[in-house]
């Protein structure tokens, strides 16, 4: 069916023109506005910029559409649902504000009852998760509403908010599948930049959402260069040293797992190379948290060292480039902060330093972590989705990150826009590796026996190196069985059978257990390979004919 030709267009058509101001809807606005006018469930899935709040904002404004009354929208971010809020105001759409906790009752019941007897109640009512739990005077307003059949529409922003395993879990949001329960009939429409597939299933299951509409834009954001490089010792220079060449004086983050280290790199970058930079995390009192990122917003500061905590609700277009100087927890994660990057769609940059050093620390966060064992489990099997990204030269970063959001993406839609097809030099080739991780894994179960052994002894041994710490290996049943292979092709393969989950690094020595590490082979490896299972890997060696090294930017 063409949205077009539905009999709320005209409508739909007039409002965007005079009340939003705007020419054409986008086609996935289009699709969504159609669907929740007609009264069903929908789920829209675009990334940010997509222009989702129009989704809701307009139809809240229809009388055409198969539901009448107030559009009633729930999200997570005070600052966010502000903005919105003052846009709406200030285009003379009546919006009821209930999203700040010092916003009295009695505020928001004369609000309501006034709204009402001027003209009905065809509006916009912000709330927070959190309100809707505790406030009573708010139920009982939607009750009233519910009752006279004057409630339109249920809006959940942000709707990954609600999944349980999520990046962003917010507890008060389970609390949200009340809404089917209480108000059967009224529609509920969710949306969400990020979601992966599990996301998506359980947003749907916990509101209750009835066969809905899926209106799902690709999560390609094609002005962004991704970027891996292997972390070096000095990382801070090389960092310094992309943005002085770079990006002198552009506007941009760089991420950090912790907290101590976003305040020394932010200093080393102000006194050593001249970037105006400043640390921000979650342990700043508020009010320097609010000066650093108002200065960062208004340009007198371009760069922010920052962990996870900066970012979320920050809309800032002319983010020329976001850095990570640890490898992030999830790709879920890694996406949304990278997305921070060029809203305005001019190029930006996205640059992730990556090493495998750092497992044993993040695995030992998330064991000492809060959630039950399910939930751990789940954690170490996002952050190894993270490990085969990093360690993966070969595929097309794109397609990579696309696929782990279930989208399907053509690496020749890439424009060579990312580091691994951009890398002309090379070429691709297929192998199977399923012996050679079998001896790999054997091997290294004998070794770890009596020694410790990390990735580079391993590499060394398995390709029959003659140097004092290997040869005193041998004797060892698959000493040297790797000798034929390129020492790329054999840190590949090791570096995906740790983000398998088949080795681990784990820290020992007991005066400091942060600085050691070793390998060990994890219980799960006992079941490689499985019946008839194949390990098919990509590699890539240099093209013959001196081809050009690199066609980077
Ligand atoms: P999202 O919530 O998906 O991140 P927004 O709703 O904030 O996106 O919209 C992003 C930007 O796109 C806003 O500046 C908005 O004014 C603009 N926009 C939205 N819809 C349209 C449209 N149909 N035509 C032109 N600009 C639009």
């Amino acid at each position: 069916d063409d949205p077009a030709k539905s009999a709320y267009y005209p409508e739909m058509k007039r409002i965007l023109r005079n009340v939003f101001r705007l020419d054409s809807f986008r086609p996935k606005q289009l699709e969504a506005i159609t669907a929740a006018l007609s009264g069903r469930d929908v789920l829209v899935l675009v990334p940010t910029g997509g222009g989702k709040s129009l989704c809701f904002q307009l139809p809240a404004l229809c009388r055409s559409g198969s539901t009448k009354g107030m559009t009633v929208v729930i999200g997570p971010l005070i600052a966010l649902m502000e903005d919105q809020i003052n846009a709406l105001r200030a285009k003379n759409i009546d919006v009821i504000a209930f999203h700040r906790a010092e916003i009295p009752d009695e505020d928001v019941s004369s609000g309501y009852r006034k709204l009402r007897s001027q003209n009905g109640s065809s509006c916009l009512l912000y709330i927070t998760p959190e309100r809707l739990q505790m406030s009573s005077t708010l139920r009982s307003i939607l009750d009233d509403l519910y009752q006279s059949q004057q409630l339109a529409r249920f809006v959940v922003d942000e709707a990954h908010c609600i999944a349980k395993w999520g990046r962003e879990f917010r507890p008060a949001y389970s609390n949200l599948s009340c809404l089917r329960e209480k108000y059967p009939t009224v529609p509920i429409m969710a949306l969400t930049a990020t979601a992966t597939t599990n996301v998506q299933k359980d947003l749907v299951s916990i509101l209750g959402m009835r066969n809905p509409v899926r209106v799902t834009d690709s999560f390609n954001r094609p002005n962004l260069f991704y970027d891996v490089r292997d972390k070096v010792k000095n990382v801070w220079g090389e960092i310094a040293n992309f943005i002085n060449t770079k990006h002198r004086g552009h506007t941009g983050i760089i991420y950090c797992q912790s907290r101590d280290r976003t305040e020394e790199m932010a200093k080393v970058l102000r006194d050593q190379y001249g970037i105006s930079a400043k640390h921000y995390h979650a342990k700043l009192d508020s009010r320097d948290k609010t000066k650093v990122q108002n200065e960062w917003q208004r340009g007198i500061c371009k760069v922010v060292v920052a962990t996870i905590a900066f970012g979320m609700g920050i809309d800032k277009p002319d983010v020329r480039f976001v850095i990570h100087s640890d490898v992030p927890s999830s790709l879920d994660s890694y996406y949304q902060e990278t997305g921070r990057a060029g809203r305005d769609g001019k190029p930006s940059d996205c640059l992730m330093f990556f090493s495998f050093s750092g497992m044993h620390i993040i695995f030992r966060r998330i064991r000492e972590g809060d959630g039950d064992e399910e939930f751990k489990d789940h954690q170490e099997d996002e952050y190894r989705r993270v490990l085969e990204y990093g360690s993966n030269n070969v595929e097309c970063r794109r397609a990579q990150v696309l696929s782990y959001f279930g989208q399907n993406f053509d690496p020749r839609d890439c424009n060579k826009q990312c580091d691994n097809c951009c890398d002309t030099s090379s070429e691709v080739y297929e192998e199977d590796m399923t012996s050679s991780a079998k001896d790999v894994l054997a091997l290294a179960h004998n070794m770890t026996k009596t020694t410790i052994v990390n990735k580079t002894l391993l590499t060394k041994v398995y390709r029959g190196s003659k140097a004092k710490d290997s040869i005193m290996f041998q004797n060892q049943p698959h000493y040297g069985a790797g000798q034929k292979l390129p020492v790329t092709q054999v840190e590949r393969l090791i570096n995906h059978l740790f983000a398998r989950g088949y080795f681990e690094l784990v820290a020992y020595g007991s005066h400091d257990k942060f600085t050691h590490s070793k390998l060990v082979v994890t219980r799960r490896a006992a079941g490689f390979p499985g019946k008839d299972e194949k390990l098919i890997m990509l590699f890539k060696r240099p093209r013959k004919n001196g081809a050009p090294i690199s066609e980077r930017r």
